[in-house]
């Protein structure tokens, strides 16, 4: 289950060698995006960890940037402000916290 000593969570869980991430690959998503390894070319999946961090900090920030700016500004100026936002974040919180599974692991 846990990757060889020396291995960055964020590489390749089969050889790991760090695979090029697409900036969607930081988009949380409901199953995780797949990444293909151009070393050994297994194909892994973002963690569930990964993902569930990305969610909780895009829905917080949503809601702040909600709660934050409708008043002053409107829900037609608000809502995609604070999805931008929202987004921006969690491709952040995801890019810190990323972390490869092998695809079969859940
Ligand atoms: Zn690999």
């Amino acid at each position: 289950m846990s990757a060889p000593g020396g291995i960055a969570r964020d590489s390749c869980p089969f050889c790991g060698e760090r695979p090029r991430f697409r900036w969607w690959d930081y988009i949380p998503s409901r199953y995780g995006s797949s990444v293909d390894c151009n070393l050994c070319g297994a194909t892994a999946r973002v963690a569930t960890q990964t993902n569930m961090m990305g969610v909780l900090s895009f829905l917080f920030v949503v809601v702040a940037v909600i709660f934050a700016l409708m008043k002053p500004l409107g829900p037609k100026l608000t809502i995609p402000v604070a999805l931008i936002a929202g987004l921006a974040v969690a491709m952040g919180v995801m890019r810190v916290f990323m972390r490869l599974d092998p695809p079969d692991q859940v």
